[in-house]
This record gives structure tokens, C-alpha cells and sequence, in this order.
């Protein structure tokens, strides 16, 4: 793996509808594509199937191409949620979980994805 910088602190998310950018907290929509929602505009697009992600067109059918997640899980929560798993399984969703970060803060292809929008 190369260096990734990660900001921890200010950095906040924010919902990928084109003409919502709210910052997400609580409760967000992650779609496999690598985009996210906030909770209304999840509920609203997602509740219809087949769901299509509205900022890349992606066609979302995977019982889990659509994940509502917590965004600041409780410590007990924490504590328990990869509990079980083995280390490399850890690590997995880990590097799966910073690359959707990466992601989300530094786009690799912006012009792209407004072009396509
Ligand atoms: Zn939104
Ligand atoms: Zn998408």
C-alpha cells in the first residue's frame, strides 16, 4: 500500500446528491459504487428497486450494494462489531472502509463525475 493521507478530524463526508451536499452524520446510505447519501435522500432513492445510484447511474441490485450505516457507532458498538473476525478480515474491511474514504475526500476523476452528472 502507498501513503494515504488521512485526515481524521474536520473532514466530514457530505451527501454525494448533486444539489444536496449536506454534511452526514447519524445515519448515511453507502452505495457499493463508492458514493454516499444522507438519510432523506437514501430513503427516497433506495426505497424503489431496481435503485440506481443518482450520482453515477449505477445500477445497485446486490442485497448489499446498499448499506445504511451508522456513521459514529457507539463505543459498545465498536467494541463489538468486527469482534470474532480473524486479523486479515479485519485489515479487509479496513482498507476497504479507508479507500471509500479516500474516495469521498479526494475524488480521483471530478471533472469525470460532473461530466456524467
Ligand atoms: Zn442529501
Ligand atoms: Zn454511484
Amino acid at each position: 500500500m502507498g501513503s494515504v493521507e488521512i485526515s481524521v478530524c474536520e473532514d466530514m463526508l457530505v451527501c454525494n446528491y448533486r444539489k444536496c451536499r449536506v454534511k452526514l452524520s447519524g445515519y448515511a446510505w453507502v452505495m457499493a459504487c463508492s458514493h454516499i447519501f444522507c438519510d432523506q435522500h437514501g430513503n427516497g432513492e433506495f426505497s424503489r428497486s431496481p435503485a440506481v445510484c443518482p450520482a453515477c447511474n449505477s445500477a445497485l441490485s446486490g442485497k448489499l450494494d446498499i448499506v445504511r450505516t451508522e456513521l459514529k457507532p457507539s463505543e459498545e458498538h465498536k467494541a463489538m462489531m468486527l469482534a470474532g473476525f480473524r486479523p486479515e478480515t479485519v485489515l479487509d474491511i479496513s482498507s476497504h472502509a479507508l479507500a471509500f474514504w479516500t474516495y469521498q475526500v479526494n475524488p480521483p476523476q471530478v471533472g469525470m463525475l460532473y461530466f456524467l452528472a
